[in-house]
């Protein structure tokens, strides 16, 4: 089979492949073709994958002659429109929360997978985009953090006085939040952290944060590990135990999500409003609403006297790691449709290909964007 790597639109600095992985690809006997300058932004030049065995190509020579269509953006319309029955399009676009896309796909007859819905089991970790992507992001919240701060993250003590370490609080401990408490507490600072799944507390305490606990939280074992809504009794205690942790905090990291859903409203403008001159607030979960009220999509604001950081494409900014684990990810999920002769194979007995299919002859296969769109 032919595997197309294309060039991401805009500002997107990451590449689906970085050169090291096309030689796993070509090892399998897959050809690769990468489109001119596609990993340019992620310091990967042209003669780098030509000597990893790819072939660089236009992009209409791939939309022409690939098989499999990969990129790890969303497809805009005029590519949608170019894309053709046979040919698999991989990419992470999101189709619980982008269902239009999902309904063209489908009406076009469409062989599509999103790589953001593979099936959260122990075989699949390695395939993960939303780990690794979010690994990227939970860090560089932190950093992005500490360098807005006007104060230090650790504890000093100097002859010119003592440092008090910072006040850390992350809403949310899945993949972001844990490696935020990691990276929060390598440096220095005191971390407090909240989340409506128990399951997460034992992990908290093991990196050295402290868990705001809140009676009455729901949780539901059929959600696949993942948080659901909460009633609004709770949503009220939770509001108010959130209000009294930051308005003594100097940085605040939301990482809430709901898969599907607008992220959850945990910091209100009156909490803002009360929070420390010089406060920090990076919220990751900008793209679906915000879990601070006054959070603005891809921008930095301030609020008073506190900034506001609504930046949901870390992973962007750190092109380079960020294309080498997304890669790695693509690989050990498309070698589950890879025959021994390098031939394509739409495996639907595997599970995980079954899960992170989305439309395939003009049926939906996952059943959790199946059940979205039956409930619209
Ligand atoms: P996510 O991005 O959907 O959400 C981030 C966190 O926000 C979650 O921990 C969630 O519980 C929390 N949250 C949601 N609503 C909240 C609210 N109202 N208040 C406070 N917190 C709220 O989650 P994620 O990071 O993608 O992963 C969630 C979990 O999935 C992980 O912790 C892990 O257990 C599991 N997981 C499994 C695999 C695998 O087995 N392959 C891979 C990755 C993650």
């Amino acid at each position: 089979m032919i595997l197309g790597v294309f060039k991401e639109y805009g500002e997107e600095a990451r590449v689906a492949l970085l050169p090291e992985a096309v030689k796993k690809f070509t090892s399998l006997k897959v050809t690769v073709f990468v489109e001119q300058g596609a990993g340019l932004s992620a310091f990967a030049t042209d003669a780098a994958y030509s000597e990893a065995g790819a072939e660089i190509k236009s992009r209409d020579e791939i939309f022409d002659k690939a098989d499999v269509l990969l990129q790890i953006q969303s497809p805009l319309e005029e590519d949608v429109a170019r894309i053709k029955p046979e040919q698999v399009w991989v990419s992470a676009f999101n189709p619980l929360w982008n269902t239009d896309l999902t309904k063209t796909f489908l009406e076009k007859g469409l062989t599509t997978f999103s790589l953001d819905l593979t099936p959260r089991t122990t075989r699949a970790q390695a395939m993960d985009i939303l780990s690794s992507m979010a690994t990227v992001s939970g860090y560089s919240a932190v950093l992005d953090a500490a360098l807005h701060l006007p104060t230090f993250f650790p504890m000093f003590m100097t002859a010119a006085g003592t440092i008090r370490p910072a006040n850390v609080l992350i809403l949310g401990a899945g993949v972001a939040g844990l490696q935020a408490i990691a990276t929060s507490r390598k440096l220095g600072a005191q971390v407090h952290v909240f989340d409506v799944r128990s399951a997460v507390k034992e992990e908290v305490l093991s990196l050295g944060g402290k868990f705001v606990e809140v009676a009455g939280a729901t949780e539901d074992a059929a959600a696949g590990g993942y948080a659901v809504e909460q009633t609004e009794e709770f949503k009220k205690k939770q509001k108010e135990a959130i209000h009294n942790t930051a308005i003594k905090s100097d940085v605040v990291i939301c990482t809430a999500q709901i898969p599907g859903k607008k992220a959850p409203l945990l910091i209100t403008k009156e909490t803002v409003e009360a929070m420390k001159p010089g406060a920090i607030i990076v919220d990751l979960a900008a793209s679906t609403g915000g879990n601070c009220e006054v959070t603005q999509d891809n921008a930095t604001t301030k609020h008073n006297e506190v900034t506001i950081i609504g930046e949901s494409n870390y992973p962007s900014k750190m092109p380079v790691d960020a294309s080498k684990m997304f890669g790695q990810n693509v690989f050990n999920f498309l070698k589950l449709m890879i025959n021994e002769d390098g031939s394509l194979n739409l495996n639907f007995e595997d599970d995980i290909v079954k899960g992170t299919c989305i439309t395939h002859q003009k049926e939906v296969y996952n059943e959790r964007v199946k059940s979205v769109l039956e409930n619209k």
